[in-house]
């Protein structure tokens, strides 16, 4: 490979954080984190961490300049569309090597009860009428939407805390951290009566198991599609991440392509 890469990562996944750990051992990467700071006590990473916003695509792109970044990787949630089309600005405008690492999303398959629907104020309105006890699965930042709702109970599951404006008067929260087993999503479903589940469709193993039990149990999940994303060179796991890595630099190396597009 060639020598003394640097290498940033756009995180705040399970993904990402794995791709990091596999990079900051490969000899001559240096590997850069970039964090939203959304989560108050993220996982540690090895290597630089860097958290907070850039300032848009004209801010990463004068980041990217200014500490001589030769690659960036994406590994962002999908449903962070902000951050994805700003890194492709970005990344096109300084002319750096860029990758998306996308996990697929989940597809339909027998006996899934799937509500599709394009926004988390959407999914709001398609709550099934007959539901009454709704397992909310979308994070902490969107709930806005659900506060509107008062003849619906809700079991809400997050990493953190939502912030206290955002109050749902009939609900209980639950602060935990995937990945969960099938095993303990059929017992959340069964304990608390749940009659429908509302998640985005994020894709991944780590909270697939819930999308199973409600299948099993013949409860209708009201799933969020994902935003659009920039067009652009994209993998679906970190092994093809890690190809693109070794790709793009023995290029490099081998003067095929300059990747520091300075
Ligand atoms: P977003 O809407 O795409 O981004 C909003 C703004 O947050 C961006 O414009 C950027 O600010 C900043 N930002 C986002 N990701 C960043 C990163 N990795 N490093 C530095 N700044 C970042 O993103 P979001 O939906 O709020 O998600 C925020 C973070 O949480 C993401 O990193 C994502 O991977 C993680 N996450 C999101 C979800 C979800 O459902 N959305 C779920 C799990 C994890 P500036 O414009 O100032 O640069």
């Amino acid at each position: 490979m060639a020598p003394g890469i640097r290498v940033l990562i756009l995180g705040g996944t399970g993904d990402a954080a794995d791709l990091t750990g596999k990079m900051s051992v490969i000899p001559d990467i240096e590997v850069i984190t970039s964090l939203a700071g959304r989560t108050r006590q993220p996982s540690a990473l090895p290597g630089t961490v860097r958290v907070g916003g850039f300032g848009g695509s004209t801010g990463l792109a004068a980041y990217l300049h200014e500490h001589h970044i030769d690659l960036l990787i994406d590994a962002t949630h999908p449903f962070a569309a902000q951050i994805s089309w700003n890194a492709a600005i970005a990344a096109m405008e300084v002319g750096i090597p860029h990758l998306m690492l996308v996990r697929p999303a989940w597809a339909k398959v027998v006996g899934d009860d799937w509500i599709e629907v394009e926004s988390v104020a959407a999914a709001a309105l398609a709550i099934p009428v007959t539901a009454k006890q709704v397992f909310l699965t979308i994070g902490k930042q969107q709930l806005a939407p659900f506060m509107q709702l008062p003849k619906i109970w809700f079991l809400i599951r997050s990493i953190e805390p939502p912030t206290p404006d955002v109050a749902i008067p009939n609900s209980k929260l639950l602060l935990e951290r995937g990945p969960f087993s099938l095993e303990q999503e059929r017992q959340l479903l069964h304990d608390y009566g749940i009659d429908a589940i509302v998640s985005k469709n994020s894709g991944g193993d780590a909270t697939y198991a819930k999308i199973v039990a409600a299948r099993e149990l013949s409860i209708p999940v009201v799933l969020i599609k994902r935003p659009a994303m920039p067009t652009g060179e994209k993998v679906t796991n970190v092994t093809g991440a890690l190809a693109w890595l070794q790709r793009t630099t023995v290029l490099d190396s081998m003067g095929e392509k300059d990747i520091c597009g300075w």
